[in-house]
């Protein structure tokens, strides 16, 4: 059977190997660096549960992936934007915490064991040009980058909790988070423009959060990194399936990506097992909510006034906040007639981005 070759051991790269191998195809995966998930450094990230009905958790196990690594469920998030809180007590989980990196228990190295485990093999080391690829899973594209995230993760005595700061000064169009999961936190600024102001951003999340919480902070070390995004994602170049942040898949209001790249590894292998239409199968599943979180994006800009206070107030008065995020990311009514000015607005304030 054909040996399928794919760039980048990330969890879009791994996700559609780890498929594959199952299904008995020869399967390589490339990887630049040393180990899976050195492209980040100990962050924990949240893989949301919003975006799409059901449960991620669920979910991934239905995308052939076992829970291997940490996975905390969180149903409560405490926001502030430095002069009012709000707090958001969900019926299920929110989302759920994961660790990045090549750290024991992180999400990257859970797929790793199991690519392993499925006969899948790794050259790690080893870059592979995106047009020797059968398929393209090399992360952020360098000339899309909207998105700069600075911090530090660190280990701690601290409950578990979760924390989000919505201020323009610490986070100029974007957010600041605080997460602690299992003795381990994260604190990061994400800005979307302006990027030659995040080390003061970074200093003024802490200063705020220092201000609210009693911090403990022990062993920090530097995490970040960059995001890159796309309105129109490109599923397929030169006949080769490009998955996850490669192919322009990312949450365009506050950059969650992790869930898409599985699910595009996914269904790009599926495409391969069932000789089916990736694209299609991709148009089908992220046109509707990538044109969702485009509006979404514009109402954060347009509306943000008062620190995003008018934003979390409707939020906090639906009955349910999941529910509410997820009405906001499945293109309903108010979001269609939105988008042909959040189109507009949106290609005017970041040139490229609908290119
Ligand atoms: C600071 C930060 C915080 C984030 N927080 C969240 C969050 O809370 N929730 C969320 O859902 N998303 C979050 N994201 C986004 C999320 O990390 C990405 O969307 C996700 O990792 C994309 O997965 P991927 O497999 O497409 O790419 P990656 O995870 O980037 O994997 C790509 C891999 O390809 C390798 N590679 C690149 N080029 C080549 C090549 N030519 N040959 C071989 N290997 C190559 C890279 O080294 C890398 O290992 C965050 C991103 C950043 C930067």
């Amino acid at each position: 059977m054909k040996n399928i070759r794919i760039a980048g051991s990330g969890p879009a790269g791994m996700t559609a190997a780890i498929n594959l191998a199952r299904a008995g195809y020869a399967v390589t995966v490339y990887e630049k660096h040393r180990d899976s998930g050195q492209r980040f450094h100990g962050d924990i990230q949240g893989l949301e549960n919003w975006s799409v009905a059901g449960d991620i958790v669920e979910q991934l196990e239905e995308m052939g992936l076992a829970i291997n690594f940490h996975c905390q469920p969180f149903s409560e998030l405490k926001v502030t934007n430095g002069e009012r809180d709000w707090h958001f007590s969900c019926k299920k989980p929110a989302f759920y915490l994961v660790k990045r990196g090549d750290i024991p228990g992180s999400l990257d190295q859970g797929l790793k064991h199991q690519a392993e485990a499925a006969g899948v093999t790794i050259r790690y080391t080893t870059q592979l040009a995106a047009k020797r690829a059968d398929i393209v899973a090399t992360g952020p594209r360098p000339h899309h980058i909207f998105a700069i995230a600075r911090g530090i993760a660190f280990t701690t005595t601290m409950a578990d909790q979760a924390h989000g700061l919505v201020n323009d000064d610490a986070a100029f169009k974007g957010y600041s988070y605080l997460l602690v999961s299992g003795g381990y936190g994260c604190m990061c600024t994400v800005l979307f423009d302006r990027f030659g102001e995040i080390n003061r951003c970074q200093a003024a999340t802490e200063a705020l959060f220092r201000e609210r919480l009693d911090l403990d902070i022990r062993d920090p070390r530097p995490v970040g990194g960059l995001g890159s995004f796309a309105a129109s994602p490109v599923y397929c170049r030169e006949r080769r399936l490009r998955v996850g942040e490669a192919a322009g898949l990312q949450d365009l209001l506050w950059g969650f990506g992790m869930r898409s790249a599985i699910t595009s590894g996914y269904l790009a292998a599926r495409s391969i097992i069932d000789h089916t239409d990736y694209e299609a199968a991709a148009h089908g599943f992220f046109d509707r909510r990538l044109q969702a979180s485009l509006v979404n994006r514009y109402l954060w800009e347009r509306f943000g006034r008062d620190n995003y206070a008018r934003l979390m107030d409707r939020i906090a008065a639906a009955p349910d906040a999941l529910e509410f995020l997820h009405s906001f990311h499945n293109l309903n009514l108010l979001q269609r007639l939105l988008h042909p000015l959040a189109r507009r607005f949106v290609g005017r304030r970041y040139p490229g981005l609908l290119a």
